[in-house]
């Protein structure tokens, strides 16, 4: 795909002035095509005749080789764990050995010494894409900045962050700051509709209207069944903690940790005389559950599943933490 398959990124890419910052730091909600934009613009510094700034010309050997993921002059950093933009769209795969770390190490960083350091090879820019940069471990925010620091020798270095507070406040004072936005709901809502047909609504309620993640989402068929049977047993009033954990097992612990809290809030909403945002499609079931649950056992299980979403960065037994967690399901106790 294109910049231009993202008409609301092509408005980022107005705000950038002519000669790109040797540092940028592109921020915004997640799943809006942050990591596209940046990957665009890598693309266009590299590329040998570039139309426009985020629009490579797709055909010399620098776009050839950036696009089979082989450009010299370019890097791209990023967890182990990462593979895309989007998270709600995770599932779990079953029986996976040692979790990938889910933070950009200092090793990381240190192994572009010999590219910033060094004549690019090709003759153009040296790239570095850095996403997420809210994973940068401390002693690797320090080592960029260093890099930061140090004059330009022809080197773009391309942040990404959704939550723009989590990082280095001296490291964005030496970027430029481009604010991504998500289009209107409406937008959204047009743009997801010219792609896919399944789960447009819902795909957009429970990912805030973010477009790619959205997307994502909509096409994951693992997600819908997963779901549907997790917040169906939920419904229940004879919810059992051992089914609820047995189907939550199929989604990723943060995506788990990201339902439950959007369902929390529904119920919440809906006990405040709201319908729900997140699950609108459940809106039956939890206008029942909202008069059978006081609002501060609800916020006390808010707390259970903040901690469970923390502490499922260091899995010790993820079906265990789960059972844990459902037991205290105030919906369960009233049964
Ligand atoms: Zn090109």
């Amino acid at each position: 795909m294109s910049i231009d398959d993202y008409p609301w990124l092509n408005k980022a890419i107005g705000k950038l002035p002519k000669d790109l910052p040797g540092a940028l730091l592109i921020h915004g909600q997640s799943g809006i095509g942050k990591r596209q934009l940046a990957y665009a613009l890598a693309q266009s510094l590299l590329c040998a005749d570039a139309v426009a700034p985020g629009t490579p010309c797709g055909r010399c050997a620098a776009c050839h080789l950036f696009e089979v993921g082989n450009h010299v002059d370019y890097r791209l950093i990023q967890p182990e764990s990462e593979t895309e933009e989007g998270g709600l769209s995770g599932i779990a795969k079953a029986g996976k050995g040692k979790r990938a770390s889910v933070r950009i190490l200092v090793d990381d960083i240190r192994s572009l010494a010999d590219l910033v350091a060094n004549a690019s090879h090709m003759g153009g820019a040296k790239v570095v894409v850095v996403a997420p940069a809210e994973a940068l471990q401390p002693n690797a925010g320090n080592a960029l900045l260093k890099m930061l620091e140090e004059p330009n020798r022809g080197t773009y270095f391309i942040l990404v962050a959704s939550a723009i507070h989590k990082i280095l406040p001296t490291i964005s004072s030496r970027c430029f700051k481009l604010a991504v936005s998500s289009p209107s709901p409406a937008d959204a809502t047009a743009w997801l509709s010219g792609r896919v047909t399944d789960h447009v609504a819902e795909s957009l309620r429970l990912t805030s209207h973010a477009p790619i993640a959205a997307l994502a989402l909509s096409e994951n068929s693992d997600f819908w069944p997963a779901r549907e049977a997790l917040m169906a047993e939920f419904g229940e009033s004879t919810a059992d903690p051992l089914r609820l954990a047995a189907g939550a097992e199929k989604l990723e612990p943060e995506v788990v940790g990201r339902l439950l809290g959007m369902w929390i809030y529904d119920l919440l909403a809906a006990q405040a005389g709201g319908d729900a945002r997140y699950h609108a499609d459940m809106d039956n079931i939890i206008q029942r559950i909202a008069r059978q649950v006081s609002g501060a056992d609800l916020y006390h299980w808010s707390d259970s599943v903040r901690e469970y979403t923390r502490a499922a960065l260091h899995p010790l037994n993820k079906r265990l933490a789960l059972e844990a967690l459902f037991a205290s399901w105030p919906g369960v106790q009233q049964a």
